[in-house]
């Protein structure tokens, strides 16, 4: 019988060894998979150009932040960003110039933003911050310090700014829809103003100008 004999124990061990492996096959393919899910899963929220989130994921982030704003009662601020007359920079420069300053521009915003601020691109020039916890006043203080960061990113050759509208949840209600429509009110405040500056949707200048007055 085999356990007299080591040859036939070790055909017996052997004949196992097609299973394990066959094992060990199955579940390095099923561990290579669930990680290209992942990848594929991540470069899909993802920014090609500047590794920022893209603005599908924006979509998601601003949806999760604002149900979780309403649920908590807690605060939310969003800041919208667009580069200035990015046309004629790209016209000027060449468009590989423009890049180069879409993703300047991206680093800085992650430089400045806090580790729970979610930053993405959400359209050719322009950018988004979303800020949990945050209220009014904390919003526009970080959206003017983006503002001087960004305008001091630029180099010697290429000059650079951007216009910041900011929005917050007002009281009760936090959909992200409508914060998106005032941060974006707020930013075309700013365009209108003259580029380079940080405005707030809800309240009127005056008080924005107190609220920077007071923080700065
Ligand atoms: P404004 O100050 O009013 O925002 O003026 P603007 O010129 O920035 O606005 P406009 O919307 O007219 O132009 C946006 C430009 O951004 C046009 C487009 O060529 C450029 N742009 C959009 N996406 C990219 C990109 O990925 N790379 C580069 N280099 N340029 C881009
Ligand atoms: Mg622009
Ligand atoms: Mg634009």
């Amino acid at each position: 019988s085999s356990e007299e004999n080591p040859v036939a124990a070790w055909g017996c061990y052997l004949s196992f060894l097609p299973t394990i492996l066959t094992g060990v096959g199955l579940f390095s393919l099923l561990s290579f998979t669930l990680d290209a899910i992942e990848d594929t899963k991540a470069l899909a929220r993802t920014d090609g150009l500047t590794g920022l989130l893209n603005r599908r994921a924006f979509d998601d982030e601003l949806m999760i932040a604002a149900s979780r704003a309403e649920r908590y009662q807690r605060d939310l601020s969003l800041i919208l960003l667009d580069l200035d007359n990015f046309k004629s920079l790209n016209d000027t420069y060449g468009h590989p110039a423009g890049d180069a300053v879409l993703r300047a521009v991206a680093r800085v915003l992650l430089e400045k933003s806090r580790r729970i601020d979610v930053v993405a691109r959400i359209g050719g020039e322009e950018f988004a911050v979303i800020l949990a916890d945050t209220p009014a006043s904390a919003a526009i203080r970080l959206a003017e310090r983006l503002r001087q960061a960004v305008s001091n990113a630029s180099s010697e050759s290429i000059g650079f700014t951007a216009s910041f509208g900011v929005a917050s949840v007002q009281d009760i209600k936090s959909d992200a829809e409508s914060l998106l429509k005032d941060a974006d009110k707020a930013l075309y405040l700013a365009k209108e103003n003259g580029r380079n500056c940080v405005r707030y949707a809800q309240e009127p200048e005056a008080s924005m100008g107190e609220v920077l007055g007071l923080v700065r």
